[in-house]
């Protein structure tokens, strides 16, 4: 009789040994990380309130849906925007959330989800300045932008500037504060809402938005699995209303 006391107590202990691993295992499958990067220096897209180390802002909301979508936690890390896709490809980051333009030369180094919001690039001066209308009247000048950015690549494209690449884009706008440059080439939505929100009184927009950019979240290249699943995840944000919801957050009316 003590025997199968005995017998029984050692298969009940097994059985909740058993129970219990399990238990773990689903724990550990509930907490898969998403190890986004991103460079805070880009709202309303992806910025730090003063004094805050909250990651605030369209994408910031956009990629914690999609990983909440997906069944993972998102950790956000912060970095040069130069440093994102060594970031992936190092395998140190899964996605990039940076309002990170599709571009051809790109397309060779990650893998692109489908595009999420569409931008495009514009000049910035001094209130004061009447000279510089466009992109031609640069030629020569002095330009601020963001290191590895679209920016860049256009600021260096005009013949004879005298080109500037600054780690944020914090610092490229007060150079031109300070009389340091003649202009800045930036995302039009990020250069609108730093004028909006009263960053710089004495700066302006010139000329037209350039050609249209669009915006993509970044996986390394031939993570095609992680690619599908943020897609579907972005398609049934769309589908539920959810993306509206946080378009509508940070640029009011729902562009269709
Ligand atoms: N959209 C631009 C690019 O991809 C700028 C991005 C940024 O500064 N965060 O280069």
């Amino acid at each position: 009789m003590k025997k199968i006391l005995i017998m029984i107590m050692a298969l009940t202990a097994a059985a909740v040994m058993l129970v219990a691993g399990c238990g773990g295992e689903k724990k550990e499958a509930a907490e898969k990380i998403l190890r986004v990067g991103t460079e805070p220096t880009f709202a309303p897209f992806e910025f730090q309130k003063e004094g805050s180390k909250e990651y605030d802002g369209f994408d910031m909301d956009l990629i914690r849906a999609v990983g909440k979508q997906m069944g993972y936690k998102v950790e956000i890390q912060n970095m040069g925007f130069d440093a994102l896709i060594p970031a992936l490809n190092a395998g140190n980051i899964d996605v990039v959330a940076a309002g990170m333009s599709i571009t051809d030369e790109r397309k060779q180094a990650v893998t692109f989800s489908e595009p999420y919001y569409t931008s495009g690039l514009i000049i910035m001066v001094n209130k004061d300045n009447n000279t510089i209308k466009s992109l031609k009247d640069l030629e020569g000048k002095r330009i601020a932008c963001q290191i590895g950015t679209t920016g860049e690549g256009k600021a260096r494209s005009v013949a004879g500037a005298k080109v500037t690449a600054f780690n944020t884009n914090t610092e490229a706008a007060m150079e031109l504060t300070n009389n340091g440059v003649d202009a800045v080439i930036n995302d039009s939505p990020v250069v609108g809402y730093y004028l909006a929100q009263g960053g710089n009184k004495t700066a302006k927009t010139v000329g037209e938005v350039m050609e249209a950019e669009q915006y993509g979240l970044a996986v390394k290249k031939g993570n095609d699995k992680l690619a599908a699943d943020i897609n579907k995840a972005l398609a049934e944000l769309k589908k539920n209303g959810e993306y509206d919801k946080i378009y509508k957050t940070w640029f009011g009316e729902v562009k269709k």
